[in-house]
């Protein structure tokens, strides 16, 4: 991923996708039409695949991320959870990955850790490995020393907190940075945000990042992630559960159409847009990208790339040379 994005001509921008696997059969197959489609049409620079917290999902994960990687020829980044599974789990998830060819991981802590909660009952897990991970940091640290650098590595990051039950004062993101400096320094390769609609709130984390004292955050990509708003319901449920605060402005303008769920995509679409415009126009010293949580959904996102003219030209097949270019590419 950051291969690709460095060889990006400056003032280019980038964008990328989030996919979650299919529960069903026939999910998957809907949604691997729905990414032939969207892979062909929007040219996403990558895709992410999530990961069940605890590995519930790993072995859909990994089908849905060969799909991407093997069967479209898109550049796949895997999240990979650590906490509440075993190593060997971590270790069959990292091996899958490189027999796929996939080089990128988002390397999360997932659900606290359940360790002392089996300590404190007595009944500890025949399979205890996953004291070895505590926090994300482990990870990164135990695939930077168990691969070397052929992983990519990103990390999560919040610009307005997240809540933790094991540390309710991780609201602040200013309680973050220590250990987000530490993911960094373990080898973390990009930073990855929870989704927001508050860019206020999101200048000003990046702004302290990019100053931060440590120079961690100086040059790092740090790609934003959000959230294509398909209906009043979904929007209400994902920002509770991400602790994204909606701002007023936003709130009234989706409030004057709640009734009307065409119109609430409409205007998402509109309210989606404004914020990448305003972010495309903030100065950056890497390349500046788009991490879209598409829930699955294509013409949300599809409407938001066309509008912010983010999809990059195709590839010229005979040109060995061919770059991505994005058309506000500055050439
Ligand atoms: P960490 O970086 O380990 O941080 C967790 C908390 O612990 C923070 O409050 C931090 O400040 C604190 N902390 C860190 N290190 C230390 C230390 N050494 N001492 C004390 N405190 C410390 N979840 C999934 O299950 N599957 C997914 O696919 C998934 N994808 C995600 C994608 C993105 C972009 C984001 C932002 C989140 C995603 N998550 C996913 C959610 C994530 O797993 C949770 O938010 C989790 O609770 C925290 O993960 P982390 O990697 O940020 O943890």
């Amino acid at each position: 991923i950051t291969d690709k994005i460095n060889a990006l001509p400056d003032g280019a921008n980038y964008f990328s996708l989030e996919f979650f696997p299919p529960k069903t059969s026939m999910g998957f197959a809907n949604l691997q039409s729905r990414l032939e489609r969207m892979s062909q049409a929007l040219r996403p620079l990558f895709v992410n695949v999530t990961w069940g917290a605890g590995g519930s999902t790993a072995t859909k994960s990994l089908e849905l991320a060969e799909i991407c990687q093997r069967q479209l020829g898109l550049t796949t980044c895997l999240h990979l959870t650590c906490t509440n599974m075993s190593r060997k789990l971590v270790d069959e998830a990292l091996d899958q990955a490189r027999v796929l060819g996939i080089r990128n991981i988002l390397a999360l802590r997932g659900d606290a850790p359940r360790s002392e909660e089996y300590r404190e009952e007595g009944q500890l897990p025949e399979d205890d490995s996953n004291k070895d991970f505590t926090w994300a940091v482990d990870l990164v640290r135990y695939i930077r020393q168990q691969y070397g650098d052929y992983f990519c590595i990103g990390v999560a990051t919040y610009p307005e907190g997240h809540s933790d039950q094991s540390h309710p004062e991780a609201q602040d993101p200013k309680y973050d940075l220590p250990y987000l400096v530490e993911k960094t320094q373990a080898g973390a390769d990009f930073l990855m945000t929870q989704l927001f609609f508050d860019v206020e709130a999101y200048n000003k984390f990046e702004t302290m990042l990019r100053e931060h004292e440590s120079g961690a955050f100086k040059t790092i990509p740090i790609i934003p992630g959000l959230l294509p708003i398909q209906s009043y319901q979904i929007l209400n449920r994902v920002s509770k559960l991400s602790h994204a605060k909606i701002p007023a402005d936003i709130v009234a303008r989706l409030d004057a159409v709640r009734g009307d769920d065409e119109l609430v995509k409409q205007v998402g679409v509109k309210i989606l847009s404004e914020i990448v415009e305003h972010m495309k126009g903030r100065p950056s010293p890497t390349r500046r990208g788009f991490h879209f949580y598409t829930l699955n959904l294509e013409k949300a996102v599809s409407h938001i790339l066309e509008n912010c003219n983010l999809i990059p030209q195709p590839l010229l097949e005979d040109d060995d040379d061919a770059i991505e270019l994005t058309p506000s590419a500055d050439f």
